[in-house]
Order: C-alpha cells, then structure tokens, then sequence
C-alpha cells in the first residue's frame, strides 16, 4: 500500500471509503479510526481495510437481482403480447365471421319471394353493424399507437363544457330510450370554460354512455351530471348496472381488460375503449376516476382544469354527431334489451 489518495487526515476520517493506491492500482478501502495511546501519547490509529472483493461480489449480486427483473419483465411482456394477439384475433373474426354468413344467406335469398328480399334488409343491418365495429377497432388500435408514439395531435380550444356535454348527450336519448334504459342529463352549472379537443370530447362520451348502455339491464338508469370542484370541471356518467368488482377497477383502463374475458362472456368487445379513453382524457390535461359497487352501478368521473373565461373568446358547440359515428361507437351492443 503506497499512500492515501487524502493527505489530510481530517479528510480520510470523515469518509468511510475511500480508493487507495496499491502498486499502481486502485483498490476500494474502508478506514476506521481510533485513537490510542503509544508512547505516552495520544494517537489516532486507522484500520484500514481492503473491500474491493466484498464490493465486487455486491456488484455481482446487484446485477443478478437486475438481469432477474428484466427476465420476469420480459416474460410478463411476452403474456401481454400473446394475449394481445389472441384478443385481437378473436375480435376480428367474430364480425369477419359474422359478415362472411350474413353474405352466404343473402346468397342463398330467393329474391321473387317477399319474405326473402324483407330479409335483405336484416343481414344488410348485421352486415353495417359489424364492418362498423371492425372499422371501430382498427380506429382505437391506430389511434391508441398514434397517442403512444407522440403522432396523435389534439386541437385544444376554448368551449362552454356544459353545453357541449348536453348536446351530446340528448342527441343520444332516443337510442339509449331504444334499448330499454333512461338518460337524464342533469347540471349544477349553466357554463362552465374549459379548453378542450371537441373530437376527442366527443368520442370519450360516446364510449363511456356505450358502456353504461352495454353493461346495464332492461329498465336501468344512465344519469349524466356536470359541476365544479377544487377548480375543475367534473363530468359524471353514472349508471346502475352490473358494476365492477373492486379488485379490477385499475385493470379495465389497460388495454384488452374486460372484467370477464372468457370466451362465452355475455358482453362483446374488444377491451380497449376503456385505455383510450384514458388516453384522450390525459392529452387534455384531464384525469378519469372510477367508482363502482358490483351489482349497483359504476360512475365515470372525468375532469378537466376550469378556465376564466372573463378574457376569452369560446368555440361555439355545432353537434357534428353523424349517425354512422354513434352507430360505430355503440356497435359492440349486439343484445336486444
Ligand atoms: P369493451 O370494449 O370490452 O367494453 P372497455 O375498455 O370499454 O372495453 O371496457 C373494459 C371493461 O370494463 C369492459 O369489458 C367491462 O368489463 C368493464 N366496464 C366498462 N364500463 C362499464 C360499466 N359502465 N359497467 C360495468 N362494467 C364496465
């Protein structure tokens, strides 16, 4: 051993480790010091002692608990992705499938017979309904890829929430009332400034009051509710069907989530809706919280920063809602209620 890298004494004893020259090379060291007495004085005495081994084997030590947790990453990322290509593939061809029968029956039609060419109007219906709802996953999937790789853009803009939120949802009461469910859009505001993406507003309601719609029995009831809190604007679409249990509640804003993914579930879908709309609600600066009581109901709070408008100059709301867009969105909804 040549000599401290610290000349100062103070300086070695403060630290614990320091690195050492030995023969021309460095070797990690840590010191004690003590003080005894030699010769009738008072010494302080240093314990010097050689670590580099026990720090190699912790280095080792760290990188093998590090290469673990890569390799049980790269597994559970390997899950995903199978799982990932089974839901897909079962989302495409159950309407591909459903489509492709729909054509062999109208082939099959004979169209000299009334009741034959009344069944054109069926399958054409089934045949509609199903491209929408291809056209509707390949739309989320490039859409959720965009919004991930940066590419997806939002157009913020000034608008009275409140207004745009009723507007879209009584365009909507006639088809909810269809299915067998009431819709009451219910205010604690008149206007309410927020900035926002009307698409991305648009299609965020459009999924949520679909789901309320899918996952609430005959008779149920889907109440939309606006009012302010800590600032923030809160749109509230609640309903009171199945709910969701408590341990899945963080899982259905992943992708492909459903609370149930057997293959004979009662309700179709894909399971991405949910993360998208997650996604739009984070892009405008929003966040989306869930509150749910299996067998009573769920409520889908989303929240937006409120704006003094007192200086801005608002969007005026034009519902631009096209049926063939509610059709796409709700078209996951196969069972007559
Ligand atoms: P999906 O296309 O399967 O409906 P989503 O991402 O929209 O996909 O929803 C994920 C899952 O969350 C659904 O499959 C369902 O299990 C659950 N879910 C969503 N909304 C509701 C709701 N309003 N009531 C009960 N369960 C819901």
């Amino acid at each position: 051993m040549e000599k401290f890298l610290g000349t100062d004494t103070n300086t070695i004893s403060a630290v614990e480790q320091v690195l050492v020259n030995v023969q021309g090379g460095l070797i990690d060291v840590e010191i004690d010091r003590t003080k005894a007495v030699v010769d009738g004085k008072m010494m302080d005495i240093y314990i010097v002692r050689d670590i580099s081994e026990k720090l190699r084997a912790q280095a080792y030590k760290e990188s093998l608990i590090e290469k673990e947790k890569q390799l049980i990453e790269s597994k559970e990322y390997d899950r995903i992705r199978t799982e990932f290509f089974a839901n897909i593939s079962h989302e495409l061809r159950t309407p591909i499938n459903i489509i492709s029968s729909a054509v062999q029956l109208i082939d099959s039609l004979d169209l000299d017979k009334t009741n034959d060419i009344n069944n054109i109007t069926k399958f054409s219906g089934i045949i509609r309904q199903n491209c929408s709802r291809l056209l509707r996953l390949v739309n989320n999937l490039i859409d959720i890829t965009r919004i991930e790789s940066g590419f997806y853009k939002v157009k913020m803009e000034l608008y009275n929430i409140v207004n745009v939120v009723e507007e879209i949802t009584l365009s909507l009461v006639n088809y909810i009332e269809s299915k067998g469910l009431t819709i009451t859009f219910d205010t604690y505001i008149e206007e309410c400034y927020a900035y926002c993406d009307i698409d991305s507003i648009e299609r965020i309601m459009l999924n949520l009051l679909a789901n309320a719609v899918k996952f609430t029995d005959t008779g149920g009831e889907i109440v939309v509710t606006i009012y302010e809190e800590n600032n923030k604007i809160v749109i509230s679409v609640k309903d009171n069907g199945i709910g969701i249990p408590t341990e899945k509640k963080q899982a259905i804003f992943e992708r492909f989530r459903q609370v149930d993914k057997t293959l004979g579930r009662k309700y179709e879908g894909s399971g991405i809706g949910l993360s998208l709309v997650k996604l739009l609600v984070e892009l405008q600066n929003g966040n989306i919280t869930l509150t749910s009581e299996l067998n009573e109901g769920s409520d889908f709070k989303i929240m937006f920063p409120i704006v003094d408008n007192t200086l801005n100059e608002e969007n005026i709301y034009n519902l631009n809602l096209k049926a063939d867009r509610v059709n796409m969105e709700f078209s996951d909804i196969y069972f007559e209620k």
